[in-house]
């Protein structure tokens, strides 16, 4: 009989909390979502709703490439009563973890933070370099100065000495770093899965970066030039919002938020208690 006591205590101590979630048990509390095929298919399996799934990427695409970076037997698990908004998200993947738990502002907007208190976009900065003056806007037709010809001109081009450090506008990830015929030579950075910016006519490369290197908001990435269809030292600055290319002096830049001061530690405490939970 004791036997068969301790032997009851010592199983359910080794089913923890994650190995029954590996089962993809939903609990009335949370929703485990595995792997299998896609996001989508599975999370359908799950039974979580459109707009939870909607929710999911738009806060976790920060920090995953859902085209890329998922692989099978990756969990998101969604904390709270189904239906309403989670009280947390969270990603566990073979070599990366993202949790994220939901904060009401003082204007009554609901968002996702991690554990510090941050959502997971970045700020943007408006411009990647110091510059003397914009030498062509965002416009629908210009006249090509070299080609003369009228067409559209879906970037900024900053005049700017040769040799001024032109700098991500946000952290991310290269994309490309090469040299591509009429834009001379051009840095790609992708933030998140819906923003890439464009640097192109660079005279040279900073250093030590290749594509998938990480770069933070204001590090140097390259130099103005005229390398490729150039008339004169400047860059042709690109900010593209799923793949459409947007006027980066007009649209709005997404900002970092924080939770506020004086609702910290309550924040803190609950993500914990969350993450304890489970
Ligand atoms: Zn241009």
């Amino acid at each position: 009989m004791l036997k068969r006591a301790l032997f009851l205590i010592i199983s359910l101590l080794l089913i923890s909390p994650s190995s029954v979630l590996a089962y993809g048990a939903n609990t009335p509390d949370h929703a485990t979502i595995i792997i299998t095929k896609s996001l989508n298919y599975d999370a359908k399996k799950a039974n979580i709703s459109p707009k939870i799934i909607k929710t999911l990427v738009r806060v976790f695409s920060w920090e995953i490439d859902f085209n890329k970076d998922l692989r099978k037997g990756d969990r998101f698990i969604i904390v709270g009563n189904p239906g309403a908004n989670p009280h947390a998200l969270i990603y566990i993947g073979a070599t990366k973890r993202v949790a994220v738990f939901s904060y009401t502002d003082k204007h009554g907007r609901t968002g996702y933070y991690d554990i510090n208190g941050h959502t997971l976009y970045p700020s943007f900065l408006k411009y990647p370099l110091k510059y003397s003056r914009v030498s062509s806007k965002f416009q629908r037709k210009r006249l090509h100065p070299i080609l003369k010809t009228w067409r559209p001109h879906r970037a900024v081009d900053f005049v700017a000495k040769k040799g001024t450090p032109v700098y991500s506008v946000a952290s991310g990830v290269i994309q490309h770093r090469k040299n591509m015929g009429v834009l001379g030579n051009v840095v790609y950075v992708k933030h998140g899965s819906n923003y890439t910016t464009v640097y192109a006519h660079l005279s040279k490369f900073a250093r030590g970066l290749k594509p998938s290197s990480k770069v933070k908001k204001g590090q140097v990435i390259g130099y103005v030039g005229s390398t490729g269809r150039s008339t004169g030292p400047h860059l042709h600055y690109e900010l593209r919002y799923k793949g459409i290319r947007k006027n980066p002096l007009t649209h709005p830049l997404p900002k970092r938020k924080k939770v506020a001061h004086t609702d910290f530690w309550r924040f803190k405490n609950k993500a914990n208690t969350i993450l304890h939970r489970l």
